[in-house]
């Protein structure tokens, strides 16, 4: 208990919880702990700091060429956790290649390979290997062509983490999801399908990763967001507890 401390003792209680949500709600009335303070992942800003510290802290010789606000930007959503590790992969994979000190694109190889790992001995058949490279053709070329998407960092056939391919955005920070840019990003998501259809007349397992994302963004649209012309502002769904209308209507 905070019991037994009188007001004029000099004595701070902090206490910190990853799972707020299942907390004792007695802990949080008033009186108990008068400040609460969320401290949510980093933004681009936080990252590149975090970066440096760890980079200070572990004394990793860097080379000039090492950016850290680009290396910040292109990886959202990091933790600190995240970035201390992506600073160990760096400093290894510059050991491994013999570099007197980490360059950037030994962070790059890092940031690539905890984000995706990569998978780089997978056998792929040259058959494969095209309709591979066509998919992530039309991932690409959407990305560059529709402006309220993020622009185009990379596109690789090399297969990665759950990936045979993959084609990466340089994401912006955001807080909010707008219609438009949700639209583009079903647009995006789709357009490794579209291209293996346009030159193969076919269909292949290939797009079951953009296929789970679309659905997931037109579900988010639909049920939470009110970005529904037919069904308006309402929300749908197990989340908010409806879920003898929700349910029906999310399905
Ligand atoms: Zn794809």
């Amino acid at each position: 208990g905070l019991d037994g401390f009188e007001s004029t003792d000099a004595i701070i209680v902090i206490g910190a919880t990853n799972r707020p949500d299942v907390l004792d709600p007695a802990l949080l009335r008033p009186g108990r702990f008068d400040r609460h303070i969320v401290v949510d992942q980093p933004d681009v800003i936080g990252r590149e700091k975090i970066l440096g510290i760890h980079i200070r802290n572990q004394k990793v010789p860097v080379d000039d060429s090492v950016k850290l606000d680009e290396l910040s930007k292109g990886v959202p959503g990091m933790s600190g956790a995240d970035l201390a590790n992506m600073v160990n992969e760096a400093a290894l994979l510059a050991a491994r290649k013999n570099h007197e000190n980490v360059t950037h694109l030994d962070f790059e190889e890092a940031k690539e390979k905890l984000m995706m790992g990569a998978k780089r001995h997978m056998v792929i058949s040259d058959d494969e290997r095209e309709i591979i490279a066509y998919h992530e053709a039309g991932h690409a070329m959407l990305m560059e062509y529709i402006e309220e998407f993020d622009p185009l960092l990379k596109v690789t056939i090399l297969p990665q983490g759950r990936g045979l391919g993959v084609t990466m955005p340089l994401p912006e920070e955001r807080k909010l999801m707008s219609k438009q840019f949700c639209l583009a990003s079903m647009a995006v998501a789709l357009g490794g399908r579209v291209a293996e259809k346009l030159i193969f007349d076919e269909l292949t397992s290939g797009a079951s990763n953009d296929i789970e994302k679309v659905t997931a963004i037109a579900r988010h649209m639909v049920c939470e967001w009110g970005m529904s012309e037919k069904l308006g502002a309402t929300a749908l769904g197990e989340k908010e507890g409806e879920v003898f209308l929700g349910k029906d209507i999310g399905h």
